[in-house]
């Protein structure tokens, strides 16, 4: 089985066999070490500026979101723009709108990329917090994240970034890009199990999160904060994925770093999108500016169902669609533990399915 999935992914085996080590206790100086070793990485990783703290939640990626979500803002004094265009940013409507934060949504078309103008619309409204994901997974766009810097810029707004499929797939860096917030998630492009969710505050996030009354027990920004200034979790924390995190950080490191990881990443993409191009050229890929991690395709005439779910009995496990796009999108992941010659047979299996369908 290969997994050309965007989460969990092909996870490589230096990875896999950290997973079966026999598990420490973690209330001991050692483990602390490693955490704020794991903790001075990551910032690094994502480029954050001085002053910033990262923390490392339990749970998925929307443990995440809505930690920081609910952790930045409240129902009483908080005003949000949420940029949606498709089943991630909607998720953030919906936590915005249980935790009663009231908000506004900038909706951004299939096609379209996200542009200035389309923030023209909220120029007069003075929101506290943008939220937007600098990758919409559900249909593999990459954001420009210099349209919502700007209307942070203007508004005064905290911009907290979902980089849960774009981390380390396509460039990010919060101090260039004055990003308040960014988190991630375990088994996106990391290629570890779910269950962490890697969450960085910059300087105007942390000093907002003090201000914050917020309703978060498990996921307290504040109880993590202090915690982690050892080293430490407030509760049991995803420990076997935390020593598999220094593993992949490791691997990072030695193969030349953030840079060859991107480069690699990108290369990967340019290279199937290419290959598709001239041996499937049925299948449409939108034009939109697309993250590294992904390719979408526009299956019509064919349905996209069908082909996974033929794909999938041969062990070639792409990505389904859900809602309108069931039978008409899919999408075929780059993260994790794959190089070209993972992808020959999963092209020829698409050239013979639709050869097939044909007839
Ligand atoms: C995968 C993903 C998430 C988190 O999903 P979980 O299933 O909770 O891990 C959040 N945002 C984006 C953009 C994602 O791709």
């Amino acid at each position: 089985m290969t997994l050309f999935t965007v989460g969990p992914v092909e996870m490589s085996p230096d990875v896999r066999s950290t997973g079966a080590i026999h598990l420490p206790y973690f209330r001991t100086r050692s483990f602390s070490s490693m955490m704020l070793a794991l903790e001075e990485e990551l910032l690094g990783l994502f480029g954050a500026p001085a002053g910033s703290r990262a923390l490392f939640l339990s749970g998925s990626g929307t443990s995440g979101m809505e930690a920081a979500v609910a952790g930045l803002f409240d129902a009483e004094s908080d005003r949000l723009l949420i940029v949606n265009g498709g089943s991630f940013g909607q998720r953030f409507v919906e936590i915005a709108a249980r935790h009663r934060i009231p908000h506004q949504v900038l909706t951004v078309p299939f096609e379209a990329d996200l542009t200035p103008e389309l923030f023209a619309e909220f120029a007069d409204y003075a929101a506290t917090g943008l939220l937007i994901n600098q990758g919409e997974t559900s249909v593999g766009k990459l954001y420009d994240l210099k349209p919502a810097a700007d209307y942070c810029r203007r508004t005064g707004a905290l911009l907290v970034v979902d980089a849960v499929s774009s981390f380390l797939n396509d460039p990010l860096n919060m101090e260039a890009q004055a990003v308040d917030c960014a988190l991630t998630a375990s088994q996106k492009a990391l290629a570890l199990p779910p269950g962490l969710a890697p969450l960085v505050l910059g300087p105007r996030a942390l000093a907002k999160a003090k201000d914050t009354r917020q309703p978060l027990y498990y996921l307290d920004l504040q109880a993590a904060l202090r915690n982690q200034e050892r080293g430490q979790t407030p509760w049991t924390p995803a420990l076997a994925i935390l020593y598999q995190l220094e593993t992949r950080l490791a691997g990072i490191r030695e193969r030349g770093g953030l840079r060859t990881e991107l480069e690699q990443r990108r290369g990967l993409a340019a290279w199937f999108r290419a290959e598709l191009k001239r041996r499937l050229p049925a299948f449409r890929i939108p034009a939109f500016r697309k993250s590294n991690g992904l390719t979408p395709l526009l299956t019509e005439p064919y349905d996209a169902r069908a082909l996974f779910e033929s794909l999938e009995e041969e062990g070639l496990i792409i990505t389904p669609s859900g809602g309108d796009w069931t039978h008409r999108l899919t999408r075929i992941g780059h993260m994790g533990y794959l190089r070209p010659m993972h992808y020959e047979p999963l092209l020829d299996a698409l050239v013979a399915w639709t050869e097939k369908e044909k007839r």
